[in-house]
């Protein structure tokens, strides 16, 4: 794979701030998009991914973008403590971490949800939810290196709403959205803020797994008042906000960037 050609602009908002962004598979992951939104505001990048098989596809992006790239699992305290190791190391300091990751197991997705067992229920929180205070922990302290950072986790509707074949995702990311809450509470007065960006259904590899994914896409392309479906750009450019001084009092959010789905009443008879 050839690396992607990228855009830097002058002045950018993210001139001078330094990011990590966890989740890279592939260039249509919502990470990806969010890489190259920052970095064509100025950021300096470090990306992680997880699985050893996509360091194919990962490193022509971290080179375009001329990231330091990780290969971290977020359930292996060591790679954690290697990564922020490394990355206190090298940078001295941290301004801002996406949380853009989630996982469950195949068995989950989809099954009725009275059947789905107490271990894929925990193996999907404990990936999807607890890794946001595992990156916290550690990622926090370095931010106040710098006097300050903000920490911004990927979500879907399916936290507040049911959606149909969302099945153990659904209570996995009402968890990301609360421990941003909590997370909030413990950190933002020190200065780190926390905020999760609520995207709407973008074709993606994890998208891929979720049965019915494309009905749920069509659905909501066409019934948003946006009346397309969302892009990763739209949900990098959200991001770049979400992290950069612009948002400095925005704290405990959870800003919808679906095209307007998330306020409907009824879906499709507008
Ligand atoms: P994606 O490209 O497949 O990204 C998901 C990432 O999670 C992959 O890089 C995956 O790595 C990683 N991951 C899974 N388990 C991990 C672990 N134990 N440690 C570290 N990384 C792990 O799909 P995506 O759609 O961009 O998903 C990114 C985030 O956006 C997720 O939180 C997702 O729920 C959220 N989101 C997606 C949509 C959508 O429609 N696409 C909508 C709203 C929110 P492996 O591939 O190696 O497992």
């Amino acid at each position: 794979m050839t690396s992607p050609a990228m855009t830097r602009a002058e002045g950018g908002l993210l001139t001078g701030k330094r990011g990590l962004i966890l989740g890279v598979a592939n260039a249509r992951s919502l990470a990806w998009g969010i890489a190259v939104e920052a970095y064509a505001h100025g950021a300096q990048l470090a990306l992680s991914y997880q699985d050893a098989r996509l360091a194919r596809k990962v490193e022509p992006l971290a080179e375009a973008a001329q990231a330091r790239v990780y290969r971290c699992d977020v359930t292996q305290a060591d790679q954690l403590d290697a990564l922020f190791g490394d990355i206190e190391a090298t940078w001295g300091g941290l301004d801002f971490l996406i949380h853009s990751l989630a996982y469950a197991p195949a068995s989950a997705l989809g099954a009725p949800y009275s059947e789905i067992s107490a271990e894929a229920f925990a193996q999907t929180l404990e990936i999807s939810a607890h890794s946001l205070a595992s990156l916290t922990r550690r990622a926090a302290p370095l931010m106040l290196n710098g006097g300050g950072g903000a920490i911004v986790a990927l979500t879907y509707l399916g936290a507040s709403r049911v959606v149909p074949h969302y099945g153990v995702m659904g209570p996995a990311k009402a968890a990301l959205e609360a421990s941003v809450r909590a997370l909030s509470l413990e950190w933002a007065p020190r200065g780190v803020r926390l905020n999760a960006l609520s995207a709407g259904p973008v074709r993606t590899l994890a998208a891929a797994g979720i049965p019915g994914f494309k009905p749920l896409l069509k659905a909501a392309s066409e019934a948003s008042p946006l009346g397309r479906a969302i892009t990763p750009k739209d949900v990098g450019r959200a991001a770049v906000f979400l992290v950069s001084d612009l948002s400095e009092a925005v704290i405990g959010e959870v800003l919808h960037v679906d095209g307007g789905f998330h306020m409907l009443g009824l879906a499709g008879l507008g």
